[in-house]
């Protein structure tokens, strides 16, 4: 059984979070420190610590992220100009919290993916 972060606290409003949306697989919340105008992070309700645990019993939550952050970008009025979804993974993709999560970004030109 993987460890719990405190974005399982979030998922059962055991915490304070701005949840913009949940359901029975995902749950959506603003981002305490914002990297941009919109930035939201989704992530599934059961415990996945990384992409490196992902199996194929999550296809389904999997894409349901993407569903839920199109939904999100439309809804943040972002949609046509445009947003970046992102995954960090372990140390050196720059994961804080391990628990699974993509980043919604947008609101403004975000420029080339920064790498390094
Ligand atoms: P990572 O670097 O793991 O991909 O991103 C973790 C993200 O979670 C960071 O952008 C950070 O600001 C956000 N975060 C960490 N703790 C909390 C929290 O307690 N509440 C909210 N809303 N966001 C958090």
């Amino acid at each position: 059984m993987a460890e719990e972060t405190i974005f399982s606290k979030i998922i059962r409003k055991e915490i304070p979070a701005d949840i913009v949306y949940q359901d029975d697989l995902v749950t959506a919340f603003r981002d305490i420190n914002p990297r941009a105008p919109s930035h939201i992070l989704i992530i599934p309700n059961k415990v996945i610590p990384t992409v490196n645990d992902v199996t194929e019993a999550d296809e389904l939550t999997m894409g349901r992220l993407f569903t839920v952050a199109q939904k999100l970008a439309k809804e943040e009025g972002i949609a046509e100009d445009g947003y970046r979804l992102l995954v960090n993974c372990n140390t050196y993709g720059g994961q804080e919290v391990y628990h699974i999560h993509m980043h919604l970004v947008g609101g403004k030109p975000l420029g080339p993916l920064l790498v390094g």
